[in-house]
């Protein structure tokens, strides 16, 4: 199994050693051979090629199986022209590798309950809920869009469509998703007022004719906001389109507490996959041993479960990591009364010690 890796600016290169160390422990207790090559991307990209995102990356990532990426950017490279911002190295990539699909899982560790913003009776009952958002449709790409002015007022316009291959695809992955979870998935549109959100739901619901042991429900995405944080115990995996989706992902990382947990995969038809924390390049921490490099390892497992099908491999790691937040082990964005304070490396050399 082929990965590129690329660590990124920042923390990235911190992160991404602990992970790939995870990965090749995992490798030689299941017996498996994971090929790695690194790559430039984003700021270190900038200052090597010239560009943040180079062609020699590009070819890399393409031929791989996975991608796993640090993170990009920092103030250093904040001042730049913006066409050449380490930021569109990571939109170049998603786009040349044609990833539609955004799966960002949020789900909160029982050891980490006191950094929920939620009421302990809603924490009582688990948040373990996964985004399938799509990518690259909807309003954030439909034609026509623009500005414009009309007796003497200024305004703008976007156009929110999508397509039945477009809905289908998605739906596919997040039934798939589902089928590795807890075969529940929601459909988040709002049906009620937009024509794009009745065609959504139509197809989602021929999709779901395929996979009869998950089982679909639809919310409109104001109900769906608001259920999020009164009881999201109910919810497993929830498909929506991009603008929805953008807000809910949001909003389900952040009720956990804890941006150095949560993994990502962003995945397409036929190219690798590509697996990254959702955090971003923390450079105020940066070079000092104090990252969290969970959500690296679980972006890992992730990638295993979801690129490679390795669902026992993948559940080990995640284990591993439980096994050591019950321990105590915190870095310190995840501190808490009673935690073992530890840095990025200790984290994950007990991680490993776990496995
Ligand atoms: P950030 O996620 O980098 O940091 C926000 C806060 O969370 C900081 O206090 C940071 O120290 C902390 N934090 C983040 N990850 C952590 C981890 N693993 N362990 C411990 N603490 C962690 O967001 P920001 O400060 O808004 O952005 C910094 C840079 O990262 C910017 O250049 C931004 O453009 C870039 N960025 C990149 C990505 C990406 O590569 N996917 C995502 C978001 C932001």
């Amino acid at each position: 199994m082929k990965i590129c890796v690329m660590p990124g600016d920042g923390i990235g290169p911190e992160i991404v050693a602990q992970g790939l160390k995870v990965l090749e422990v995992v490798g030689e207790k299941f017996g498996h051979k994971f090929e790695v090559e690194e790559a430039l991307i984003g700021g270190v990209a900038i200052d090597e090629k010239g560009v943040p995102l180079p062609d020699e990356t590009v070819k890399a990532c393409k031929s791989a199986d996975a991608v796993l990426l640090g993170a990009v950017g920092g103030p250093k490279w904040d001042n730049i022209d913006p066409a050449i911002r380490p930021e569109r190295g990571l939109l170049g990539i998603r786009k040349e590798l044609a990833l539609f699909a955004n799966l960002r899982p949020a789900a909160l560790f029982p050891q980490l309950k006191d950094a929920c913003f939620l009421r302990p009776d809603i924490v009582e009952k688990g948040i373990d809920v996964m985004v399938v958002r799509e990518l690259t449709g909807g309003i954030y790409f439909g034609e026509p869009k623009g500005e414009g002015e009309e007796n003497g007022e200024r305004y703008g316009y976007n156009t929110m469509i999508y397509r039945e291959s477009e809905i289908r695809r998605i739906a596919k992955i997040a039934f798939e998703a589902a089928r590795k979870r807890n075969k529940r998935l929601c459909s988040v549109d709002k049906a009620n007022v937009l024509d794009v959100s009745r065609v959504w739901r139509e197809i989602v619901i021929e999709v779901s004719k395929d996979y009869p042991d998950v089982e679909l429900n639809h919310m409109y995405v104001d109900n769906a906001a608001m259920q999020l944080v009164r009881d999201p115990s109910q919810f497993d995996v929830i498909v929506t389109g991009n603008l929805f989706g953008d807000i809910l992902s949001d909003e389900a990382a952040v009720i956990t507490g804890s941006i150095g947990m949560l993994p990502s995969a962003s995945v397409g038809a036929s190219n690798p996959g590509l697996f990254e924390p959702i955090h971003g390049s923390a450079p105020d921490i940066a070079g000092e041993d104090k990252a969290n490099p969970l959500a690296t390892i679980l972006s890992i497992a992730m990638m295993l479960r979801y690129s490679f099908d390795l669902d026992k491999e993948a559940s080990y790691i995640e284990s591993a990591v439980e096994k050591t937040l019950s321990a105590g082990l915190r870095t310190g964005d995840i501190m808490d009364e009673g935690g073992n304070l530890v840095g990025c490396k200790a984290m994950g050399e007990a991680v490993i010690k776990n496995l």
